[in-house]
């Protein structure tokens, strides 16, 4: 059993509902245990352009899958929902999940990197990713999740919900 850390994305389409179909599609087969808020965030794009404004979040699920296997079911999970399989990196997407720590397990395959190489310094991961983990130790850099997340800052990023808008997780209403 393994304790994995995803982020979620979107920018195209209605944006929270492509987010909670993630997380819908992610819980049927996975142990979805903790979803940090909702946030919109500015794009970040590779020439400094300007893109539509995402919803992002990030969710803790406990999974069996072996990393390569998992990121092959998240990104199941993306054509599900309608993002094209050969999407350009970078450009507007109707859903993105990135894995970002499989445990304290190190990853680094053509088709794999975990820890997820940019996450130390995107405010838009660590902000959403530090309401759920805040003390948990990235490997590589041995530091904590809050400790990078305050030195990221979170300019760009804003919350716009409360915890649990996902709705899937505890056990009152969400
Ligand atoms: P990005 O998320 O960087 O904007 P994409 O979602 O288009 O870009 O992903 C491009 C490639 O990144 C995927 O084909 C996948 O194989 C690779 N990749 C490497 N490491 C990871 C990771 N930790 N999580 C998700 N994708 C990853
Ligand atoms: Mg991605």
């Amino acid at each position: 059993m393994a304790d994995v850390y995803i982020a979620l994305g979107a920018n195209l389409g209605d944006r929270e509902a492509n987010l909670r179909s993630a997380l819908r599609a992610i819980s049927g087969s996975e142990r979805v245990v903790a979803v940090s808020s909702l946030f919109e965030t500015e794009a970040v794009t590779l020439d400094g352009s300007e893109g539509p404004p995402y919803y992002n979040a990030a969710c803790r699920i406990e999974t069996e899958l072996e990393p390569l296997p998992l990121l092959r079911f998240l990104q199941s999970v993306e054509r599900q929902i309608g993002r094209p399989a050969e999407a350009r990196r970078w450009a507007p997407r109707l859903i993105d999940l990135d894995l970002l720590l499989y445990g304290s397990d190190i990853v680094e395959t053509d088709d794999l990197t975990v820890p997820h190489p940019l996450m130390a310094e995107r405010p838009f991961v660590l902000v959403p990713l530090a309401e759920i983990a805040a003390g948990l130790v990235h490997p590589v850099l041995n530091r904590t999740i809050a400790d990078l997340a305050e030195e990221a800052g979170d300019a760009g990023v804003r919350r716009i919900t409360g915890e649990r808008w996902d709705g899937l997780t505890g056990d009152g209403p969400g």
